[in-house]
């Protein structure tokens, strides 16, 4: 058990430097998601990153992406961006025609719920 609080520590270090995340997620009037840098509504989806956990609290985290072209490739990585610390969690990467790339839609189970946020890079 230690070694996951370490890793969860760890992992959580690592967001907070290289990411700014936001909770609130709009969208407009008929549903498309807005920008969180700039509030455009054209926003392409890109990679797809799926972290999935054998049981609650595991470290046993399968990543599996799909990029741009449908090619997915699953490593183990204990030490990932699971934008959930205990369970599973989803990352789908936006470019911006506003403002570029660097956007990161994610979803992640936490205690029974489901959150969704941004992840920016900086
Ligand atoms: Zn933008």
């Amino acid at each position: 058990m230690q070694k996951v609080t370490q890793w969860r520590k760890v992992a959580q270090e690592k967001r907070n430097r290289s990411t700014m995340k936001i909770a609130a997620v709009q969208a407009n009037q008929v549903g498309a998601l807005l920008c969180p840098r700039c509030g455009f509504h054209c926003l392409h989806h890109g990679r797809v990153t799926i972290f999935e956990r054998q049981r609650e609290d595991s470290d046993d985290l399968v990543m599996t992406v799909v990029d741009r072209s449908g090619t997915a490739t699953s490593v183990a990585d204990a030490r990932s961006d699971n934008p959930s610390d205990r369970r599973h969690g989803l990352a789908i990467a936006f470019e911006c025609e506003g403002c570029g790339e660097g956007i990161e839609l994610t979803i992640a189970q936490h205690k029974g719920e489901t959150h969704l946020a941004w992840r920016l890079s900086p």
